[in-house]
């Protein structure tokens, strides 16, 4: 993955969306107007391909001037639900975007109504009594023409008032539709007499009782782009073949052009993005809610750590592609690591400790040391940190027999402690069954940080804690929620790949400035990674999640 590396250059080049909308304005189309909309169905949380869709939408909008309308697709009654209107709101504004208009396409039900009648009176729309089994074999085959229904030619006059009648709720649900007259043999499946209306005796999140029937999304869609007078409709490749009927509905209506454009739907490794699937996971407990810190959710992402600032570069670095495709989680992790680098707060946090004992460290003293929080950040500020006669070194920084280039903590061997002294570690002590319990070490006097004068240069610095003063914290480490690359290939179903093992959970030894962070403040635990403070903490049990590791150590792993 060479790009990776690669910074943005200045002079990026035009992706097609962009290339068109220049070619518009250009032509003088909408007056030099730009409106875009971001339409999601509130029927579960946004996950990091809609953030790729908001992306897009606000970013084309901002960059030529224009705006985009928020617009919740909720013409489908049962799935619905204000929970996730509120929180595809609360997603959209993190993300750093603000809409010109919130809109609700049931807010356009009297006029798709309207609309519906007059299609009817141009004889263009019929109310059909197949049932949906009859209207399968009038579809036909893509190679076959399909063959019209018997109630295709009823009159105007019959058809509007059945129409009525079946807004009036003197019908059963499935004995009746609405369907455009367009063409049966039409090579495009969707244009053969689509079903525009269906009745459904369900109670809508905002429209209440008021309908008992309610129209198709392709009845939906276009018109409400054309009502809002959207001048750019963007939407994902499996909508190309909508857009025949998208302009055909427009067309015989006589509303504002609209005009649907396509690209390719994000997909990542070792994850699902589908809502429906997502949901699945929520509900049967696969994960502990939408924001699970493992969910490709945008709530999930934040509460894993991730900031606004790296999921839009992400969204920026893998552009606009006409061609679906799968992206490498890693480039997501690539992206929040190089951003958490330069903002994030430094600490230290002994993840599985070894006990060192500073053999000539007067007992009882605790001496101050001094660190930056962020060598990145030259106003970062510096911290205290408080030394003593023992502390926590990590585990797998120390070795009995240590090879060549080893330059931690082994007999005979020194070492900076990060902020502090050198040591030097002078004896180990094992217990019964052979696991080292304890180093002796003693520490160089004038080699404190800051004012070395002990000439002496060592290769490694390690971070360390004072064990009197160590802070507890639970960790939750976590790793792929599933275990296949490509879930859209992957044999079975989808949650026979779930990661048994994609939670962790440790406890830590942290330095005590770490009692002062604040629910989703983030750092970067010297030579660990990046960790954020969840909301499951209290003021005496801090949690938290790890964002990422420091370096991408996928490929290693996955290569064993
Ligand atoms: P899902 O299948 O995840 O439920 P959806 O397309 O049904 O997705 P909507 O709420 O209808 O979800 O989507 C709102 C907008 O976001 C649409 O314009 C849709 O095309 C876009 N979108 C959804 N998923 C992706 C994705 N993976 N990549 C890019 N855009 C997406
Ligand atoms: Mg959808």
């Amino acid at each position: 993955m060479s790009e990776i590396s690669k910074e943005p250059t200045e002079e990026k080049s035009l992706n097609f969306i962009e290339q068109i909308i220049e070619e518009d304005l250009r032509n003088g189309k909408h007056g030099g107007r730009v409106l875009t909309r971001f339409p999601p169905e509130p029927n579960g949380y946004l996950h990091i391909g809609h953030a790729k869709s908001i992306c897009l939408n606000f970013g084309v909008a901002q960059k030529y001037g224009g705006g985009t309308n928020l617009r919740f697709d909720d013409t489908n009654p049962v799935t619905e639900d204000t929970e996730y209107v509120d929180s595809i709101k609360n997603d959209v504004q993190w993300l750093g975007f603000q809409w010109v208009n919130e809109f609700y396409a049931s807010d356009y039900f009297d006029s798709l109504y309207e609309y519906a009648l007059l299609l009817i009176r141009k004889g263009l729309a019929y109310v059909d009594e197949s049932t949906s089994e009859q209207m399968a074999t009038q579809k036909g085959t893509p190679t076959e023409a399909g063959t019209n229904s018997p109630y295709r030619d009823r009159t105007p006059e019959e058809n509007e008032a059945l129409f009525v009648r079946m807004k009036n709720g003197e019908f059963a649900e499935g004995t009746r539709t609405l369907r455009a007259k367009i063409d049966m043999a039409a090579s495009n499946m969707i244009m053969r007499d689509p079903v525009i209306y269906r009745i459904k005796f369900a109670h809508h999140h905002r429209t209440g009782d008021k309908w008992c029937i309610y129209p198709m999304y392709d009845f939906a869609h276009g018109q409400s782009d054309s009502i809002e007078k959207i001048t750019h409709s963007i939407c994902t490749l499996e909508f190309i073949p909508h857009r025949d009927l998208y302009d055909w509905c427009i067309e015989k209506l006589e509303i504002f052009p609209s005009k649907q454009y396509e690209f390719a739907r994000l997909n990542l490794t070792y994850t699902v993005m589908s809502k429906r699937k997502l949901l699945q996971l929520v509900n049967e407990q696969h994960v502990t809610g939408w924001d699970d810190p493992r969910m490709p959710t945008i709530s999930g992402l934040r509460r894993r750590g991730y900031t606004p600032e790296s999921i839009r570069e992400f969204c920026d670095r893998i552009g606009v592609a006409r061609r679906d495709n799968l992206i490498d989680v890693s480039l997501l992790e690539f992206c929040i690591r190089e951003h958490l680098n330069k903002v994030a707060e430094r600490r230290m946090v002994v993840l599985d400790p070894l006990k060192v004992i500073i053999t000539n460290f007067p007992e009882g003293q605790v001496e101050i040391c001094h660190s930056e929080n962020n060598p990145e950040d030259p106003n970062g500020g510096i911290r205290d940190i408080p030394f003593g006669r023992e502390i926590y070194v990590e585990r797998d920084d120390f070795m009995e027999v240590a090879p060549k280039k080893y330059f931690r903590l082994a007999p005979g061997q020194m070492v900076r402690l990060k902020s502090a002294y050198i040591i030097k570690c002078d004896d180990f002590v094992k217990d019964e069954a052979g696991n080292v319990t304890e180093l002796h070490c003693s520490y160089i006097e004038n080699s404190k940080s800051g004012s070395d004068t002990s000439g002496i240069n060592v290769k490694g610095t390690l971070h360390w804690v004072s064990v009197n003063e160590a802070l507890p914290i639970e960790i939750r480490e976590y790793d792929r929620l599933f275990t296949v690359e490509d879930l859209s290939t992957a044999e079975g179903d989808f949650k026979d790949h779930i990661n048994p093992n994609s939670l962790q959970v440790i406890t830590g030894y942290a330095e005590p400035a770490l009692k002062e962070a604040a629910i989703g403040d983030k750092f970067q635990f010297m030579r660990k990674g990046y960790f954020c403070l969840d909301p499951d903490s209290t003021a005496d049990h801090l949690v938290f999640n790890r964002t990422v590791g420091l370096k991408d150590t996928w490929g290693k792993v996955a290569a064993k």
